[in-house]
């Protein structure tokens, strides 16, 4: 092993951050220095900005995440903050989209609502935090199951998983119960009606510290540890080139935002981490371009409604005393909406659905106060279901040697379509939302198909495999085949169709990947 190796890291989301920690507790002489293209929002590096009780705080830290779409450039697309034009697609609040329209946007007509976060944390300062394991056909296929339990209870630790998060919400409890009567007996055994997995810390007065990079970072980022003394985040600094020679990696190129300034930083390894879309933009920049790069995109699609919970119903299940205490309860966190988390998990083969149901006291949009179902006491949730897309080589992401993006990198254009198969599961996940909205009380929305890229889980574009093939980017311990030292980690390694949120099953594929470039450069000792 080099005496010192340094392990250069580019994104500082919930991948780059858990290969940062379990290298650095593998590796006590080396050092990590991780570069990330936005800035540093919260005091603590990488907490979820939902942890933010200031509601204009919390607006402030989202705009300063959204890149291209908030501030300048968005004025000087003649659109002033807050106002969505017709026909516009927005991004959700902490993203920005990758074809917002101007100068130097990605082309992205058949995925329009693809976005990014660029700021330290990633996504992960904005996600909801739903952390489900994958199942069935969701697993990765080559790597066995008595070492993926051992991986996904290690990733659970680093997100600070929760399996009953709220489980004691009288309120969600009913949601469950009607559920169950719609759908439970149908439903395999281990997969029928529960609670949602959730990353962040319980509260003894019930509310949650949701977990974002910060809860993955750890050690590293306190003050004292000996893992903060090898630790180091740079942000506001753009990867602009990945260095390599013959298959080995020798640096990154990295810019400063700040000054402007260009330098080179030598490195060991290189883990990229920025992802699914800027990760193989970067290698494609960096003249690293396998066959399956950028190619197999898949996404879960998005079939969602909102629903004003029936008072009979939930009568028959809740007393008022228990309503007016869950109502106390949530007033003291209006800040954070989410009340209870429910889920039907995919099973196959008669379920390839994932079924997520949020409670919260409002709906997500405003209500008209002539609506019948305006001021709902009992609430309302928003629910939908994920719906799977298979890997084809046809959707993905190219890139062009003669355009530029707004960060002078290679523009890209993404190309995407549901085949009958997906339009037909679309229609039938459809149609079970209708019995699960109509179990639980009155449409406030209707269900809606979300336009391509809603799901914000973006996988497949770097995807792992068993042999370099041309199907593939990188082995099964992620490393980009023919490289060294070159890792890659994110969702885009998820090789599988998949129903549910991907970020648990991305961790633990970084844990593998960092504990098997551990052991390399432990041999080149
Ligand atoms: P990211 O978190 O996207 O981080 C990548 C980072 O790399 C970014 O900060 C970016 O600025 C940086 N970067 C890019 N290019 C460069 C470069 N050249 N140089 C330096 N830095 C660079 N997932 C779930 O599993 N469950 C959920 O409930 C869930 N809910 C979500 C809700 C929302 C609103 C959003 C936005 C996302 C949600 N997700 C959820 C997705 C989840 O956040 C992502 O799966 C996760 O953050 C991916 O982690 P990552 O580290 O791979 O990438």
């Amino acid at each position: 092993m080099p005496a010192h190796p340094v392990i250069a890291v580019v994104g500082s989301g919930p991948i780059g951050s858990a290969y940062a920690r379990v290298l650095l507790e593998e590796l006590p002489d080396a050092r990590v220095v991780m570069f990330e293209a936005g800035p540093q929002l919260t005091p603590r590096p990488g907490a979820s900005v939902r942890n933010i009780a200031d509601p204009e705080a919390k607006a402030l830290a989202r705009q300063k995440s959204q890149g291209p779409q908030s501030g300048a450039l968005r004025a000087s697309l003649g659109i002033p903050e807050g106002v969505v034009v017709e026909g516009m697609f927005t991004a959700r609040q902490g993203t920005h989209l990758l074809d917002f329209g101007g100068e130097g946007s990605a082309h992205a007509a058949q995925f329009p609502a693809a976005a990014a976060a660029t700021n330290v944390g990633g996504q992960g300062a904005h996600w909801t935090c739903a952390i489900p394991r994958p199942a069935f056909s969701e697993k990765i296929p080559f790597i066995d199951d008595d070492e993926w339990e051992e991986l996904v209870e290690a990733a659970e630790g680093l997100l600070h998983h929760q399996a009953a998060a709220f489980a004691d919400s009288p309120i969600g409890g009913a949601i469950r119960t009607l559920l169950d009567r719609e759908f439970g007996a149908v439903l395999p055994d281990g997969y029928g009606v529960g609670t949602l997995p959730v990353a962040g810390d319980p509260q003894p007065d019930g509310s949650m510290v949701w977990a974002g990079a910060d809860m993955v970072l750890g050690p590293l980022i306190e003050a004292g540890t000996d893992e903060a003394s090898r630790f180091e985040l740079r942000d506001l600094t753009l990867v602009r080139r990945i260095e390599h020679e013959g298959g080995v990696v020798s640096g990154v190129t990295v810019e400063d935002l700040r000054t402007g300034q260009t330098s080179f930083v030598a490195a060991d390894l290189v883990v990229v981490a920025a992802d699914a879309f800027r990760s193989p933009q970067l290698l494609w920049a960096s003249g690293i371009r396998p066959a399956a790069l950028g190619r197999y995109l898949t996404e879960h699609h998005v079939v969602i409604t909102t629903i004003a919970l029936d008072a009979d119903r939930m009568g028959g299940l809740v007393t008022d005393e228990q309503l007016e205490s869950e109502l106390a309860r949530r007033s003291l966190h209006a800040a954070d909406p989410v009340a209870a988390v429910n889920r039907i998990p995919f099973s196959e083969p008669d379920h390839p659905y994932s079924l997520q149901v949020m409670y919260a006291e409002n709906p997500p949009f405003q209500l008209d106060p002539s609506d019948p179902q305006a001021g709902n006491r009992w609430g309302y949730v928003n629910m939908g279901y994920g719906v799977r897309k298979h890997p084809r080589v046809e959707d993905g992401v190219t890139f062009s040697d003669e355009e530029v993006d707004y960060r002078g990198f290679p523009n890209f254009t993404i190309e995407y379509e549901l085949t009958d198969a997906e339009n037909a599961e679309i229609s039938a996940a459809t149609a079970r939302l209708r019995r699960a909205g109509a179990a639980l009380g009155a449409f406030v929305a209707p269900p809606r198909l979300l336009p391509n890229g809603s799901s914000l889980h973006y996988m497949g574009t770097m995807r792992m495999g068993t042999v370099d093939d041309g199907t593939s980017v990188a082995d099964p311990w992620s490393r980009v085949w023919s490289f060294d030292n070159l890792v890659v980690g994110g969702n885009a390694l998820i090789p599988t169709a998949n129903t549910m949120n991907p970020t648990l099953t991305s961790v633990a594929i970084a844990v593998r990947g960092a504990r098997a470039a551990a052991a390399r450069l432990r041999a080149e000792e």
